[in-house]
């Protein structure tokens, strides 16, 4: 180790290097046999890592080993075959390399200059995705994020620029009560006030009302307002409910208003058949954000934005300062730091890429299919039992429902309290990941099964959990 320049010998970097990729390949192929669940309180981490940064260097595979020992396998595992929670992240090996990949060659993926390669394939990667979405190929365009909650922002401040221009201080926005809070987050940050956010109630089935809709469009004409955007959400991360895109678009159209939808959690249902019907309408977005980190099975961190108007992505947020003049390019050279947030950011696009590349786009397909007929599978599942309620269908994978056995005379209050006590128990056992969700006042457990790794006797089992504790509770 030469701490002067802060490098290994070839063959240190090797050894630790193998030992690293030695214990991702155990992590994977042994993490069905462990618990998804995490625990720990504030005072037991400082106990085991607060220390004052240390001046003296250590053996590089003693800090690798403590770090596996107690970071790594004391962390929840999102990519668990039972982690049913929030919405899973059924990560892939061939992108997790793709990471260290990029990382270890640590290319920026911000300009042209510094890597067409991969400025290209965040192109090429780009134009699938809106090839996949039906949006124009041609004028369309896109940029790769952090998640979804960036390509949310990175949309509002779009329609913002090019619905509004400088003076936004009259501007209203639609979204549902059902719409990610993200999206909420991204308001505040652009500094939009209360009176400039409109919540529109949800109908029966947690979607938007566009009744409602239009009737607070027309009232905020008549008051001054300017409305210019809307929000859909096309798998709304509670129930995957998927808004009327249609209705909304035609909406948006008649109204001049900027249309976004937010498929952040949905989107990719697009590749599975059952999927595609219910996002019909989706193509007809300004905007688009999916979250290649949710059900493209990508390593986070990773989202999307895709837009029908590439140009709009560059008039927005284009700067040019002096130190990157020399580097500006022709206009088909695209240098994504002119087109969102970041500057300097990693090379997203390689793990999709070189994923899509070796599955192939078809195994994609079918892992989705499979998510969303394992859910239907499910449902199907707890109708037949006299114990089970389900408070909302399986949709886009996403299913919602809650101990309630026929006959019973639990008050409403006694239900909310024996499901959030199943789940509090399923929890402590860590046997599998299940939290509840709050549905029309009612607490409900909630499985979100994305994972491809997920078998119905992985849903079967926790379900017989779940009965089991529900037994014990009730005495
Ligand atoms: C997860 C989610 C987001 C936020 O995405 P992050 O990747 O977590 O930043 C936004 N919208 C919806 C519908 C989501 O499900």
């Amino acid at each position: 180790m030469n701490k002067d320049t802060l490098e290994l010998s070839a063959e240190e970097m090797r050894s630790y290097g193998y030992s690293i990729v030695d214990t991702v390949v155990e992590h994977f192929h042994t993490q069905r046999e462990k618990q998804p669940n995490a625990s720990g309180t504030r005072e037991e981490m400082d106990t085991l890592f607060l220390e004052e940064a240390p001046e003296k260097s250590s053996d590089p595979q003693e800090v690798l080993d403590f770090v596996v020992e107690k970071v790594m396998k004391k962390s929840a595992i999102p990519s668990h075959p039972k982690a049913f929670s929030f919405v899973p992240g059924p990560s892939n090996y061939i992108s997790a390399m793709a990471d260290t990949l990029a990382t270890g060659f640590n290319i920026f993926g911000g300009g042209w200059s510094q890597s067409p390669p991969a400025a290209e394939l965040e192109i090429v990667t780009i134009s699938w995705l809106l090839k996949i979405f039906g949006f124009p190929v041609k004028k369309g365009g896109g940029i790769f994020t952090s998640g979804g909650s960036m390509a949310n922002l990175t949309a509002i401040v779009t329609a913002r620029r090019v619905k509004c221009g400088d003076d936004f201080s009259k501007a209203v926005i639609y979204l549902s009560d059902q719409a990610h809070s993200s999206n909420i987050k991204a308001l505040r940050i652009i500094g939009f006030l209360k009176e400039q956010i409109r919540l529109i109630p949800t109908d029966s089935e947690f979607k938007f009302s566009t009744i409602k809709l239009k009737s607070a469009i027309a009232r905020d004409r008549l008051e001054g307002y300017q409305p210019f955007c809307v929000i859909a959400t096309a798998g709304t991360t509670n129930t995957g409910t998927v808004d009327p895109l249609g209705d909304i678009s035609k909406i948006c159209k008649a109204e001049d208003l900027w249309f976004h939808i937010d498929g952040a959690y949905g989107g990719a249902a697009i590749l599975a058949k059952n999927g595609k019907q219910l996002l019909k309408g989706i193509s007809k977005a300004d905007s688009l954000t999916v979250d290649p980190h949710k059900w493209f099975f990508q390593p986070y961190e990773m989202g999307c934005l895709l837009i029908r108007h590439h140009k709009h992505l560059k008039s927005t947020f284009v700067e040019k300062p002096e130190y990157l003049r020399d580097i500006e390019g022709n206009e088909s050279e695209i240098n994504f730091y002119d087109h969102g947030v970041q500057l300097t950011r990693r090379f997203r696009a390689l793990k999709f890429y070189i994923s899509i590349k070796t599955f192939g786009l078809k195994a994609f397909r079918n892992a989705i299919t499979y998510n969303i007929e394992i859910a239907e599978k499910t449902e199907r599942f707890l109708r037949k039992s006299a114990k089970w309620e389900v408070v909302s269908p399986a949709t886009l994978a996403i299913i919602n429902f809650r101990f309630n056995p026929i006959g019973n005379s639990y008050s409403e209050k006694q239900l909310d309290a024996l499901n959030q006590k199943i789940s509090g128990a399923v929890m402590d056992s860590r046997e599998a990941q299940l939290v509840t969700t709050v549905l029309n006042g009612q607490v409900v457990l909630r499985m979100c099964l994305i994972n491809p790794r997920t078998t119905f006797q992985d849903v079967k089992d926790t379900l017989a959990l779940c009965e089991r504790f529900a037994s014990e509770i009730e005495g």
